[in-house]
Order: structure tokens, then C-alpha cells, then sequence
């Protein structure tokens, strides 16, 4: 299906990649928690893995693997696993492939509950260095011979810091380090992770790629640049005959399965209705978000936009380079000395005052004294984040009516 354009593909990928029962155009939503099998001999060839089959639905079920299916070709990757969020697919797959005394080099700017779990993986004795991305440099300058991988967001909220992604990924290949991107804030067609030699990348199903705020979900793609021989903490029993699939075996037997954050196969079925229109609502939010980014960027009750589309953004270059198809949606800005952001936010009408992001609804947020509430003043400085800083999540609504809305809550200020 390569030839064909992003938007083609992902209307039709359910059809033709997973041919559903009876000519539909969805793979049907399939309930049985359990799989009968008419011959013993196939229930144990199952359990040792001679041959594929569902067996449990908390380790796979036919609405969860056909997205599966749809993720790996969206990525144009080796494969994916779904999880029941975000958070799930990072803990997870994290958990199953990490051991005490490994290192991280991970991102300072992460999203909070990201983070929140990194400080959890210390108390499980990984060692982690968070450091600034944006340069390559800092990364390499956090390098240990127990090193194991580098951690990433492409696009960080809410600032917008935009990670040294190409640069990160030649080092990673040179070490041999497992590059792990988290791709939420940037889906394809918007920026392609295997361009940056990504090894795994992460998703939350239940941003921009379900797009409706109705339904949860994550995934971890595994790219399948990554050589998995070069990661000794993979058991011999999940070395399997293909090499390309020990990190996903892994992850499939340590981490769904013992840690049980099945994806519900209702909420595949929802995931992969909304991933059909992911490129279109994708654009629209990005045109709305530059327009906004600009009109804020004019106003005079606003002191600085947050923003990888503007010329001013400290990584616009590196953005320019790799989100080839746009700067993504989400921005933050900063209103001026003694303007109130919540008085603010309570002006406005059509936005949504909302944690989340990724919705076809424009969502506001004041980040400090919420997602960043745990952390203190010097955690939040080091992110970049200011005491009154206001995110939004930008969507597909009509770009004068946004306009309008921001014009009256500020002339309100
Ligand atoms: C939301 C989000 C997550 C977590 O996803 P959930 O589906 O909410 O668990 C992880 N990473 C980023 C960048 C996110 O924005």
C-alpha cells in the first residue's frame, strides 16, 4: 500500500490490512475473553509460541491485534503493541525491558506523568540523567557504560522544546543504544520516527490519533531499525528465531501480559475510527495553531508564545528539518505582568478550559499549579515553565471563531 497518499491509506488500512468477516470496512469489535480450540495439539503449540493464535484476550484479541496491524503500517514499522493508555505502553514496556543498574539518558522536558514514572524506575534502581535534548551534546556528555537508551518526547509540553532528534538518533545507532521516542505530540504523516532512526517509539492512542476524546489507549512501535542483539537484557526465552522481534516478544510477555494493561477491544474499535481521519484533523488543528500562534504572538496583552512554527522558537530550524508535515498543535503562552490567567481563561467561551490535548476541541490549561503541581518551583524552572503559563491544545474549530474567542478574552483582561 506505500505508493498510495497518507490520507488514502489510513481509510482503507482496516480493509485491506485485516480483511474483516463479511466484505465490512471495519474489523468487527470482538468480545470473547477466551478461544476455543477444537484440537488440543493447537492450544499447546499456541502456549510455546509454534503457532500464532489468540489464546487470552489479555495477551491478544482480534479488534486489538487488526489495530495493531494499522499502527505497524502507519509507522511503516516492524510491528506494534497496544496498551490501555499511554502511561501503560511507557510503564509496561519499560518495566519488561529494563533491570536494575541500567542507565537512561532521558529528557528534562517530559510530560509530567511520564517523568513522575522515571522517579519510580529509580526506586526500582535504574539510574536516570535527565538532560536538554535540544542539543546532542548533552546527551552525549550523559553517557555511562551501563548506558541502555535514550528517552525522548519530539515536540515537549508544554513548551514546545523540540529534541536534537537526528543527531540523538546517530549517536544511539553508534553506541548501540535503544532510542525510545514518544511520538504523541507529532503522528505520522506530520513526522516520520524512523527518519531520526528511532528503535521504539511510544504513542498515547488517546491524543491525536483517536482524536475525540471519547476513548484511552497507547502503543509502543517498534521501528525495527534496532538491533536487538545489542541489548542484553532480553531472555533467552523470547529469543526468537527472528532477531527483529525479541523486543516486542519481550515486552509482549513481561509487560502486557504479567502487568495486565490490556487494550479493551471496544476501545481498539474506537481508536481505529478516529486514526481513518488523523492526517485531516491533524492539518486543520496545525493551520489553527499557527494562525493562533500568530495572532497571540501580536497581541499586546501577551508577553511570549511557545511555538516550533515561529521563525523566533529556539529549535524552528530543527522543527523545519524533521516535522515535515507542520509544527504540530500545541502551544503555550505567557500573559503579561499582571494579567490574570485564570480571569483569563474564565473569559473564554469556545475554548475548553481542559486537561488533554490532541481533541478536535481547542483545550486551555494553566500548566504550573496543575500537571506541574507536584513538582517544585526548580523542577519547573529547569522544564521552562513559568508560574502563570497557559497551554492550549488546538483544534479543528473554525480559525475566526478561535480567533474571536482570544480576541474578547483578552480585550476582557
Ligand atoms: C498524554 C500523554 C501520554 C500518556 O497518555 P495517556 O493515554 O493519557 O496515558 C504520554 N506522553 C505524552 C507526550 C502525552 O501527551
Amino acid at each position: 500500500m506505500t505508493k498510495l497518499g497518507f490520507t488514502t491509506r489510513q481509510v482503507h488500512a482496516d480493509r485491506l490490512l485485516n480483511n474483516p468477516e463479511h466484505g465490512g470496512v471495519h474489523t468487527s469489535t470482538s468480545n470473547s475473553v477466551l478461544f476455543e480450540f477444537k484440537d488440543a495439539q493447537g492450544i499447546i503449540d499456541a502456549f510455546q509460541g509454534k503457532r500464532a493464535a489468540h489464546v487470552y484476550s489479555r495477551s491478544s484479541s482480534p479488534s486489538v491485534t487488526a489495530l495493531q496491524a494499522m499502527l505497524t503500517e502507519l509507522e511503516d514499522a516492524e510491528g506494534a503493541l497496544c496498551f490501555a493508555t499511554g502511561m501503560a505502553a511507557i510503564s509496561s514496556s519499560l518495566f519488561a525491558l529494563l533491570t536494575a543498574g541500567d542507565h537512561l539518558i532521558v529528557s528534562q522536558y517530559l510530560f509530567g506523568n511520564t517523568r513522575s514514572f522515571f522517579e519510580t524506575l529509580k526506586d526500582f534502581g535504574v539510574h536516570i540523567t535527565y538532560t536538554d535534548v535540544t542539543d546532542v551534546e548533552h546527551v552525549k556528555n550523559a553517557y555511562q557504560p551501563n548506558t541502555k537508551g535514550v528517552y525522548t518526547e519530539t515536540v515537549a509540553n508544554p513548551v514546545t522544546q523540540v529534541a536534537d532528534l537526528s543527531a540523538i538518533g546517530q549517536f544511539c545507532e553508534e553506541n548501540g543504544l535503544l532510542f525510545m521516542v514518544d511520538n504523541t505530540m507529532t503522528p505520522p504523516p506530520l513526522f516520520s520516527a524512523k527518519n531520526v532512526k528511532a528503535s521504539l517509539v511510544f504513542t498515547s492512542l488517546t491524543k491525536y490519533i483517536a482524536g475525540h476524546g471519547n476513548v484511552l489507549g497507547g502503543a509502543v512501535i517498534d521501528t525495527g531499525l534496532f538491533n536487538w542483539k545489542n541489548f542484553d537484557n532480553i531472555k533467552s526465552g523470547y529469543q526468537v528465531d527472528d532477531v527483529a522481534q525479541w523486543g516486542l516478544t519481550q515486552i509482549k510477555k513481561k509487560g502486557l501480559r504479567d502487568l495486565g494493561a490490556t487494550l479493551s477491544p471496544q476501545s481498539a474499535s474506537a481508536i481505529a475510527l478516529g486514526m481513518e481521519t488523523l492526517n485531516l484533523r491533524m492539518s486543520r488543528s496545525q493551520y489553527n495553531a499557527m494562525q493562533l500562534a500568530t495572532f497571540l504572538d501580536n497581541h499586546d496583552k501577551v508577553a511570549k508564545v511557545f511555538y516550533p512554527g515561529l521563525a523566533d522558537h529556539p529549535q524552528h530550524f530543527i522543527a523545519r528539518e524533521h516535522l515535515t508535515g507542520g509544527y504540530g498543535a500545541i502551544l503555550s503562552f505567557d500573559l503579561i505582568d499582571g494579567a490574570d490567567p485564570v480571569a483569563f481563561l474564565n473569559a473564554l467561551k469556545l475554548v475548553i478550559c481542559a486537561t488533554h490535548l490532541g481533541d478536535n476541541r481547542t483545550l486551555a490549561l494553566p500548566v504550573a499549579p496543575t500537571i506541574y503541581f507536584e513538582n517544585t518551583a526548580q523542577e519547573r524552572n529547569n522544564m521552562g515553565i513559568s508560574d502563570t503559563m497557559l497551554r492550549l491544545s488546538v483544534g479543528i474549530e473554525d480559525t475566526a471563531d478561535l480567533i474571536a474567542d482570544f480576541e474578547t478574552a483578552l480585550a476582557s483582561l
